[in-house]
């Protein structure tokens, strides 16, 4: 995919950017490597210090920062800020947490394995390779780059081709901000080449937002190069509505859920599992909130949704409603491509989704909801956890056995009791199954590329 600011709501290339030769990507190694030798040594209270800077820099900049976003992959100008400011406050948190998250730790009492002393402490690990999407390009980066740096590690990020400006933002924010010269950069190359750095001993490790199919090329890399790898790969994620829950606002909620940032975001609830005795009020209030929530210029404060980032995305996600309707599912609103330019597409409600139809377990990143009648709690449970992704599910009841039975058998990476799934800077954020694997966020996401090491004194 070429590197290039290609504004959806126009379907105009505005900028476009060389990748990065292979000289200026040994360069920018180099300089990796190079920062990791001062990176490592830094105390918490340096870093600290840089961090709050870096997070200052990024509230000045809210304004530019949103408009970039909302140019370059559509996202309406009001969530473009938010996702800046919560990135922001992201670096503050980790600014102040990390060195509680990385407190040496005494599993045992010495004496338990022979010793006078035995401890673990958390070494950073060195370069962590970042491939990063365009869905939250700010936050997506922001939720790896300052728990890794806070670490002592160093970054490079390869951002999504189409997010170029942000990706250039970025890679220099740090840097301003104080951290030693190379200590997070970008690297403008293309997908393909990004799994191949694996092989580059400077490199220790990799973390990637995205598909399953760069998850798994990522992966392989990184397993043949015995390297740690993250993976967090979306999801089709669930929501349960109970007899017991709020019908009006748990539809509020649902739809709000499928159509925030115009239906791409890995946990947006996708597949709706409604009791039978709530159905029908139910799907009247979901319904009505999805037709009264359309898309259109993301510069506009009153826009509900602003167009899908990409031609192609737009065009996976209409496929997978085009499948639906040829084996006769009920298209209750929307599923129809607009005319006229930008990548467009409207909220759309579907009814008598068979196991045939692709969407059924395939992920959906537009606004198309998939509603299903259960008669049971277990019925809603089996539906949910009849898939291949298990990143999170939200459920909806005010019964006591209920919640403690769907907290305890779904299965996914977070389940969200009345309340829409989000990610949160304390807690683990993660999933199961093709959704991926390792944790992101909080005391398990900031452990995971560190050197966990056991120090034993006999
Ligand atoms: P991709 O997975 O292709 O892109 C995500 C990142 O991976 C980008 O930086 C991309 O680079 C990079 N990449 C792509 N192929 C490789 C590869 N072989 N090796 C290494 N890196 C690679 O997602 P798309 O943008 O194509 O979106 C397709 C689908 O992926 C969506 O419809 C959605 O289902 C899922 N997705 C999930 C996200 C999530 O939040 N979990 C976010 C984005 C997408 P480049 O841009 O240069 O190709």
């Amino acid at each position: 995919m070429a590197i290039a600011t290609l504004n959806p709501t126009t379907g105009v290339v505005e900028r476009t950017f060389e990748p990065h030769t292979a000289a200026q990507v040994e360069e920018i190694l180099e300089r990796a490597a190079a920062a990791n030798a001062l990176l490592r040594d830094t105390t918490f209270a340096e870093r600290s210090a840089w961090m709050h800077r870096a997070a200052d820099l990024m509230d000045a900049d809210v304004d530019v920062l949103a408009a970039l976003a909302a140019t370059e992959m559509g996202k309406t100008i009001g969530t473009a800020r938010y996702e800046v400011t919560k990135s922001a406050n992201g670096m503050r948190h980790y600014a102040d947490n990390a060195e509680r998250y990385l407190a040496p730790e005494r599993p045992v009492a010495p004496v338990e394995v022979g010793a006078s002393a035995a401890h673990v402490v958390f070494q950073p690990i060195g370069t962590v390779l970042a491939v990063m999407p365009w869905n939250y390009p700010f936050w997506q980066v922001i939720r790896f780059a300052a728990p890794a740096l806070m670490a002592g590690n160093t970054g490079l990020l390869k951002h999504a081709s189409s997010v170029p400006q942000v990706a250039l933002y970025l890679g220099e924010l740090f840097e301003r901000a104080g951290f030693p010269a190379g200590a997070f950069q970008t690297l403008l190359v293309e997908g393909a080449a990004a799994s191949a750095l694996l092989d580059d001993r400077r490199i220790a490790a990799v973390t990637l937002t995205g598909s399953v199919g760069a998850g798994s090329a990522v992966a392989e890399a990184a397993g043949r190069n015995i390297k740690k790898s993250v993976l967090e790969l979306g999801g089709t994620d669930a929501f349960i509505v109970m007899p017991s829950a709020d019908v009006q606002r748990s539809a509020e909620f649902g739809a709000n859920s499928r159509t925030q940032n115009s239906g791409q975001s890995c946990i947006c609830a996708k597949r709706f599992y409604i009791h039978e005795d709530i159905y029908d009020e139910w799907f009247e209030a979901f319904l009505t909130r999805m037709r009264s929530t359309t898309p259109g210029d993301p510069f506009d404060p009153a826009t509900s949704f602003g167009p899908m980032a990409t031609e192609s995305v737009r065009a996976e996600a209409h496929a997978l409603v085009a499948d639906a309707v040829s084996k006769g599912v009920t298209v209750h609103t929307g599923g129809e491509l607009p005319g006229g330019p930008g990548w467009f597409y409207p909220a759309t409600v579907l009814t008598g989704v068979t196991t045939e139809m692709r969407i059924y377990r395939e992920e959906c990143f537009g606004p198309v909801a998939c509603v299903y009648r259960v008669g049971s709690v277990e019925e809603a449970i089996a539906l949910a956890n009849d898939s291949e992704f298990g990143l999170a599910a939200s459920v909806w009841t005010t019964d006591a056995d209920e919640i403690a039975l769907l907290q305890g058998s779904l299965e996914f990476g977070a389940v969200f009791t009345n309340g829409n799934t989000a990610s949160f800077f304390g807690l683990p954020f993660g999933g199961i199954k093709d959704s991926g694997y390792g944790r992101e966020l909080g005391r398990f996401g900031i452990r995971e590329f560190v050197n966990a090491k056991t120090v034993w004194t006999a």
